[in-house]
C-alpha cells in the first residue's frame, strides 16, 4: 500500500510518498514560494540525491501537478502512474472540537474544517487548498484528515478552559486547543513501547522553532502548553509564549500598535529572536553565548527556565513521572537544552547520563542512567509516518465495512 502524505502551508507544499510495506519513504519533497517569483521544488527519490526543479507555480494546484509529474517521470520517477497511490493523508492544523481523531475526508469534513479557519486563519485555508489540489489529480482516491489539535481533545475542561466569561467559550469556542498533537502522540507511543507499558505518566517536549510540552497519562493528553493558538506556552523561536494578557492594551497605548501589529510582534519578532536580537536558531544563540553574548545567554536561560516550569507543573498534574521525552529540532539535537531541563532533578529519581546525552544527536536514545527511576528519551518525531499509519488504518476499516455490506 502506497500512501501520499501532504502538508500544505500558505506558500509551501511538503509531501512524502510512503510504501507501507516496511514503512519506507519512496519520495519526499518540498515546493516553496508558491504564488511568488522563484517558486521551486526540492525532492529526492528513494533516498537519492537532492534534485531541484525551478518553475513558476501560481497556486497549490500547479504545485501538486508538478509533484505528480516528478513522481511519475518516465526516467526518474518512483511510480508508473498515479493509480499506484492507494490513499492520501492530509495534515490539517485545526479541527476545533469537531474531531478528536483522524477522519475520512468528504465534503462535510471539508466544510467543518473550513469553519475552523476562524481559529487558524493562516493554516486551515492552505490545508484545504492542498486537499482540493489533491482531489483534482486523484479524484477517486480516499483521503484522510489528520489534525494537530485532535490528540489534545482528551484534556479535561478545567485544563482547557480560560477564566474568561463562559459565553466566549459558548459563542466562539475560545479555549485551549493545543497543537503538535500528531508529534506528541507519535513520540509518546514510542516511549510507551520503550517503557513496556501503556499505563504510564509521560511528559513530551516538542522543541522546534514552534515548541510545546504535553502531559500524557496512560496514552492520553491531559494538558499541553500551547493554547487557543500556537503562540501560547513555551518561549519559541519568534513567538513569545505566555505573557501577561494585560500587556496587549498597554502596547496599544504606548507603542500605538494595532491588534494586527501586536500579533505580528508576538508571533514574528518575539521569543528567542526578540530577546537575543540575534537569531531564532539555537545553534546561533549557543554560539553567541559561548562567545560571551549576554542577551543570547538571557534568551537561553529564559527558554530553559520556562521549559522547566512546565515540566514541574505537569509532573504534579500527572502525579508522578515515568518518562521525559525530547523531540523536534532542538529536542533531538541540542544536548545543552536537554541538560538544563534535566538538571537538579535527582530529587525526583531522574538521573541523566551526561555523556550519553552529549553524544546523542538526532537518533533514538535513552539518555538517563540505568538506575534512574524516571527514564529520559530522545525520540525523533515522525509526523508523516503517523499520518500515513492513520490513513492506512482508516482506509482498511473503510474497505472492511464495504466488504461487510457486500457480504450482507
Ligand atoms: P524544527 O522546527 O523542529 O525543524 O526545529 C528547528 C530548530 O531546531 C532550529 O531553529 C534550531 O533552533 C534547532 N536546531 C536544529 N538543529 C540543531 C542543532 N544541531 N543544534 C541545536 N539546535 C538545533
Amino acid at each position: 500500500m502506497k500512501i501520499f502524505v501532504v502538508n500544505t502551508g500558505s506558500s509551501s507544499l511538503k509531501y512524502q510518498l510512503i510504501d507501507m510495506e516496511g514503512e519506507k519513504v519512496v519520495s519526499k519533497g518540498l515546493v516553496e514560494r508558491i504564488g511568488a517569483e522563484g517558486s521551486s521544488m526540492t525532492y529526492n527519490n528513494n533516498g537519492g540525491k537532492k534534485q531541484v526543479v525551478e518553475r513558476l507555480m501560481e497556486n497549490h494546484a500547479d504545485a501538486m501537478k508538478l509533484v505528480f509529474e516528478v513522481l511519475t517521470d518516465k526516467e526518474t520517477g518512483v511510480i508508473k502512474d498515479v493509480s499506484e497511490i492507494d490513499a492520501v493523508g492530509h495534515r490539517v492544523v485545526h479541527a476545533g472540537e469537531k474531531y478528536n481523531g483522524s477522519v475520512l475526508i468528504n465534503e462535510d469534513v471539508v466544510k467543518a474544517l473550513d469553519e475552523c479557519s476562524f481559529f487558524a486563519p493562516l493554516h486551515n485555508p492552505p490545508n484545504i487548498k492542498g486537499i482540493r489540489a489533491c482531489q483534482e489529480v486523484l479524484p477517486d482516491i480516499p483521503m484522510v484528515g489528520v489534525f494537530d489539535t485532535a490528540f489534545h481533545q482528551t484534556m479535561p475542561d478545567y485544563a482547557y478552559m480560560y477564566a474568561l466569561p463562559y459565553e466566549l467559550y459558548e459563542k466562539y469556542g475560545i479555549r485551549r486547543y493545543g497543537f503538535h498533537g500528531t508529534s506528541h502522540r507519535y513520540v509518546s507511543a514510542v516511549a510507551m513501547e520503550l517503557l513496556g507499558k501503556k499505563n504510564s505518566k509521560i511528559i513530551t517536549c516538542h522543541l522546534g522553532n514552534g515548541a510545546s510540552v504535553a502531559a500524557i497519562s496512560n496514552g492520553v493528553s491531559i494538558d499541553t502548553s500551547m493554547g487557543h493558538t500556537p503562540t501560547g506556552g513555551l518561549i519559541m523561536g519568534t513567538r513569545c509564549g505566555d505573557v501577561d494578557p494585560a500587556l496587549i492594551p498597554i502596547l496599544e497605548n504606548i507603542e500605538h500598535l494595532s491588534s494586527k501589529q501586536i500579533d505580528d510582534v508576538m508571533n514574528k519578532k518575539s521569543g528567542m529572536l526578540g530577546v537575543s536580537g540575534i537569531s531564532n536558531d539555537f545553534r546561533d544563540l549557543e554560539d553567541a553565548f559561548h562567545h560571551g553574548n549576554m542577551r543570547a545567554k538571557l534568551a537561553l536561560e529564559m527558554f530553559d527556565y520556562r521549559l522547566k516550569k512546565f515540566i514541574g507543573a505537569y509532573i504534579v498534574a500527572l502525579g508522578g513521572l515515568d518518562a521525559l521525552v525530547f523531540t523536534a529540532g532542538i529536542g533531538e539535537n541540542d544536548y545543552e537544552t536537554r541538560y538544563e531541563a534535566c538538571k537538579n532533578m535527582e530529587f525526583l529519581g531522574l538521573y541523566l547520563d551526561v555523556e550519553k546525552n552529549k553524544s546523542t544527536k538526532g537518533e533514538l536514545a535513552e539518555i538517563s542512567l540505568p538506575e534512574s527511576k524516571v527514564k529520559v528519551y530522545v525520540i525523533p518525531t515522525n509526523e508523516e509516518l503517523m499520518i500515513a499509519r492513520d490513513t492506512k488504518c482508516i482506509v482498511k476499516e473503510m474497505e472492511k465495512k464495504s466488504e461487510e455490506v457486500v457480504v450482507e
